[in-house]
């Protein structure tokens, strides 16, 4: 976006431009097939890897990009701009699997995973929602019981974005329910090499079609000693501290999603005529085009802000809510306005005005409601 007045390196514009140039040229061209087909872009993953998109802050060590969270952020926006469902792919494998094994993991966790996580041979997820359980994170239901030989696992994980393709999740489990979330572990587990480990149907859903989401049950599974993410009762500080770093991409996401819908609908009010002159000319709809493009800035802002928060490792836990509130609000407010620009044409699907409203939904919905965001950012400010 020229003229854009946060600040970003040299560094941060080559890789926007990247991320732009193969959002345009590899992804928008399969964006229709995506969302029409529920197809997942299985060839993208080569490419997003030689990109270094599949472990965008993973160190080069470890043979990912080393790249920073403002980066990481410009990422999700590009793929989210020409498609919402390969952006939430890429971030939930980053964020959500590759993020707690970088944090918490062991040097021996981080050797063994982590390579094969930021090249693309595994893809991740993040298994902390339930059947019964996804705001109230703490009341977990799946089980982890100490055995002599290592961990043994009951339950079922709900919803879990990239489930269906996935070779390792980060999964949450409770050990002592009468401590509350200090009873709650997490682990690393190798979902194809898990005897009793199963993946659910893929989800039909509204929106983020090309994103496949289905449950994982665990089923008497026996986890080694090793698989165990930090220390037992730590699961629930991981999951916070790892949703932290998701939400300012799931706020990239919707920023992404949301300059579509300006972008298209400033297009279509430039073409389309009524009353003897283009829409364009018509103030209502310069209104609208002028509040969205307020949106997307302010949402912009926050995202940036939260990022680099994160990347100064100064605390960002309000700054991350903010941006995803923010940022999710604005996509849906701008993607309905992008149909009314469009008028009977953005009801229909030849048009993408249609889809990105219903792509937008779930940015207000996962890695917490707006609801729970508010409450977030409440309890930060209201902290003594
Ligand atoms: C497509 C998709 C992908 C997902 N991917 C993942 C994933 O990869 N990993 C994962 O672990 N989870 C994932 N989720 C789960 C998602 O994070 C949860 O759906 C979400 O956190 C909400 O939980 P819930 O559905 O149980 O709703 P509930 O918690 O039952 O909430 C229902 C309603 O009540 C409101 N509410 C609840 N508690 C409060 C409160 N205290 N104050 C005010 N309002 C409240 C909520 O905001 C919501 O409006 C995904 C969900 C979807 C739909």
């Amino acid at each position: 976006m020229e003229g854009f007045l946060f600040h970003l390196s040299e560094e941060q514009r080559l890789v926007q431009k990247m991320a732009a140039d193969f959002a345009a040229g590899s992804v928008k061209p399969l964006a229709r097939k995506i969302d029409h087909e529920h197809y997942f872009p299985k060839e993208l993953i080569p490419k997003l890897s030689e990109l270094g998109f599949l472990g965008v802050n993973v160190p080069e060590e470890y043979g990912g990009a080393g790249l920073d969270y403002v980066s990481y952020a410009l990422i999700i926006e590009e793929l989210a701009k020409v498609c919402a469902s390969t952006s939430v792919i890429v971030s939930a494998h980053n964020s959500l699997c590759i993020g707690p094994i970088l944090k918490f993991g062991t040097e021996e966790q981080k050797k063994k995973y982590l390579p094969k996580l930021a090249t693309g041979e595994y893809l991740g997820c993040f298994a902390l929602s339930e059947p019964g359980t996804g705001s109230d994170a703490a009341a977990q239901t799946c089980m982890s019981v100490k055995e002599k030989d290592g961990w043994r696992i009951n339950g079922v994980k709900n919803w879990i974005t990239n489930a269906p393709e996935a070779d390792i999740c980060v999964l949450f489990t409770m050990e002592d329910a009468s401590k509350g979330h200090k009873g709650i572990n997490a682990f690393i587990v190798e979902l194809k090499n898990t005897p009793g480990c199963s993946i659910g149907k893929k989800e039909d859903k509204l929106g983020i079609c090309g994103s496949p989401t289905a449950n994982i049950t665990l089923d008497d599974s026996l986890l080694p000693d090793e698989q165990l993410l930090s220390k037992p009762g730590d699961g629930f500080k991981i999951a916070m501290v790892t949703l932290d770093g998701g939400r300012c991409g799931i706020a990239a996401q919707a920023v992404g999603i949301a300059r579509a819908a300006l972008e298209d609908a400033t297009q279509y009010a430039l073409e389309r005529k009524a009353f003897g002159k283009t829409i364009s000319k018509h103030q209502s709809i310069q209104n609208y085009l002028a509040d969205m493009s307020c949106k997307v800035d302010a949402a912009r802002l926050l995202t940036f802000t939260a990022s680099r928060r994160k990347d100064e490792n100064l605390p960002f836990t309000k700054e991350a809510a903010q941006a995803k509130l923010f940022a999710s609000e604005a996509a849906v407010w701008c993607a309905l306005k992008g149909i009314q620009i469009h008028g009977g044409y953005g009801y229909v699907k030849d048009f993408n005005a249609e889809r990105y409203l219903r792509d937008a939904k779930i940015t207000e919905i996962y890695e917490g409601t707006s609801e729970i965001q508010r409450l977030v950012i409440a309890s930060q400010l209201l902290k003594q």
